[in-house]
């Protein structure tokens, strides 16, 4: 017997819709690449949503086809999130801090038609696009007064398609099934695959998102997204705002401690979400400045292992509540989510920042396993570790035209294998071990480079630190540590060591400290280990 119920199927446009109408007034905030702050509504960015989808429409966009978007967090962005999927295309995010040759694979690999970039990267696209090959034209978002001199052929001003058109647009009813955006991963090992979202996906995933034991924004919220919308759709923020109303605050390129800082202040940003990296940043701009955060009541940490110093500084200096989270590209991408529980609120604070090491527990709509080697699964009692395996309704079900990558990446019960390795403790708080590329394997025992970098940055001295796995003759492999010092700090080797020592096992103690003058970050801003490993491939350690 079926239910009786209406059957209206989940459409990523019915946010903005929803958005327009009942948060109208409701502003999204935005730093243009153009210099000034740019203020309007939802209401504003439906109807000129509907404008967009009209102007795709005229340059012959049909459904499914894909339609990339090269830029910053802001308003037009926005726009193209909510008018190419609205209309029944596909929304293709690009990183511009791939490297060219992924770059150029991935606009290939999605037969992209017609790319959307900012004023930044035409110099960029410029470079490429000889190598792009069905790429029909591009469109500068800007205004006729800002467009550019540009070799790109076919070159269209975005503000002056859209100046032609009507706000009304009579948006498709689109099965829900119907593949809604698609973002590459970035590939640090092999090609990149593209994760294909549909409608009901990124729907599902908003929902979970915006549960009460997700991110849970509200219309009383105002929230920066500090993670770009070039990757995995900035977390699902943009779509998880709308879902609410709450006020949206782009910050364009402004990912410099003082930017970011006058963003937050100026807009009186209650919560933000972004990698290690940005926090690293802004932390270290409000230490020397002699500033604090004011308004800020959250922010999310992700894409990297969040370290004790972190969670510790905005708690204890800013009194700002840190929540960590884990989640990946092919994952929508949030998968778990560090809310504490009433048990561990009632611990000393100390003792719940050291939860907040966690990366959380699965909100409804995710799964998790541990897995060992021969895939058996592992008991969730917060000693165990092994390979983290997902599934759940916004979680990948194959690789956008990648039959080999699809292959490898399911078990046989058809849960996704992410790579990562984990422990899972009794109240089902996951604690990402390592990368199992990362993870260093001593003597048949493995160290957790994460672990290691957590209580290096810990030191004053430290800007930030990578843990990589060098040759050893007897171990097979042990723990080189790579220290990029704070500004005009010179900690020696001897000291970072001793500041390790009895805070980790005795056997993980790094056997060498290495400084540098920077730290390669890949295009999504962790720190890259396969870079460092090439880096360091003729080092030898002390003993070896
Ligand atoms: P991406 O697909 O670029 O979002 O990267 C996903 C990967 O980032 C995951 O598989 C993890 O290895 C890593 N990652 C994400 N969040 C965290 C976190 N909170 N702590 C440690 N690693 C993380």
């Amino acid at each position: 017997m079926r239910g009786m119920m209406m059957d209206s199927p989940l459409q990523i446009i019915s946010l903005l819709q929803f958005a327009a109408r009942y948060h109208g007034d409701s502003e999204i905030v935005s730093r243009t690449v153009e210099g000034p702050i740019h203020r309007y509504t939802y209401r504003d960015a439906y109807a000129r949503s509907g404008r967009l989808a009209n102007a795709l429409k005229r340059l012959g966009v049909v459904d499914g086809d894909r339609i990339a978007t090269v830029a910053w967090n802001g308003y037009r962005h926005f726009e193209l999130y909510f008018g190419i999927s609205g209309m029944g295309a596909v929304l293709h995010t690009i990183n511009p801090r791939l490297p060219p040759d992924q770059f150029g694979y991935i606009v290939n690999h999605a037969e992209d038609r017609f790319i959307f970039l900012d004023l930044t990267f035409v110099p960029l696209l410029e470079a490429m696009a000889p190598a792009l090959e069905g790429v029909a034209g591009y469109v500068i978002m800007t205004d006729a007064a800002h467009m550019p001199e540009t070799k790109l052929a076919n070159a269209m001003c975005y503000e002056t398609l859209l100046e032609a058109e009507s706000d009304s647009f009579d948006w498709p009813a689109l099965d829900e099934n119907t593949a809604s955006s698609l973002c590459y991963t970035s590939g640090t090992t092999g090609k990149p695959k593209g994760a294909l979202y549909s409608h009901r996906t990124t729907l599902l995933h908003t929902l979970g998102v915006n549960s009460a034991e997700g991110l849970a924004t509200t219309s009383q919220d105002t929230v920066l997204p500090a993670v770009p919308m070039f990757h995995v759709n900035a977390w699902g923020i943009p779509y998880a705002c709308a879902m609410t109303g709450a006020k949206l605050v782009l910050p364009g390129a402004g990912y410099a401690g003082d930017a970011m800082y006058e963003m937050l202040d100026s807009e009186a940003v209650t919560m933000s979400a972004g990698v290690p990296t940005i926090w690293f940043m802004l932390l270290e701009y409000l230490r020397t400045a002699g500033k604090t955060l004011t308004h800020l009541e959250s922010v999310i940490v992700g894409g990297s292992a969040a370290p004790l110093s972190m969670i510790r500084a905005f708690e204890e200096d800013h009194e700002v509540t840190v929540f960590h989270a884990w989640g990946m590209t092919e994952m929508s991408p949030v998968g778990t989510f560090g809310r504490l529980n009433k048990r561990m609120l009632a611990l000393p604070k100390e003792e719940q920042w050291n939860q907040k090491l966690k990366q959380g527990r699965a909100f409804y709509g995710v799964d998790l396993k541990i897995v060992d080697d021969d895939g058996n699964a592992l008991p969730h009692d917060g000693e165990a570790f092994g390979e983290l395996l997902v599934r759940g309704p916004w979680i990948i079900g194959g690789y956008y035209k990648d039959p080999e990558a699809t292959a490898a990446a399911f078990d046989d019960a058809g849960w996704f294998r992410t790579g990562d390795v984990a422990k899972i403790d009794t109240e089902g708080y996951m604690q990402i071990v390592d990368r199992s590329k990362d993870v260093i394997k001593s003597g048949g025992e493995w160290i957790s480079s994460i672990d290691l970098e957590n209580v290096a940055v810990g030191h004053p001295g430290v800007a930030e630190a990578a843990v990589i796995g060098v040759a050893h003759a007897k171990w097979g492999e042990r723990p080189l540590l790579i220290i990029l010092p704070t500004q005009d700090a010179k900690p020696s080797a001897k000291e970072i060591l001793d500041y390790l020592n009895g805070k980790v096992a005795n056997w993980w103690l790094p056997d060498d400290v290495a400084f540098v003058d920077e730290l390669p970050h890949t295009a999504t801003g962790k720190v890259s280990k396969l870079t460092l490993r090439q880096q360091f491939k003729d080092y030898r350690l002390p003993e070896a």
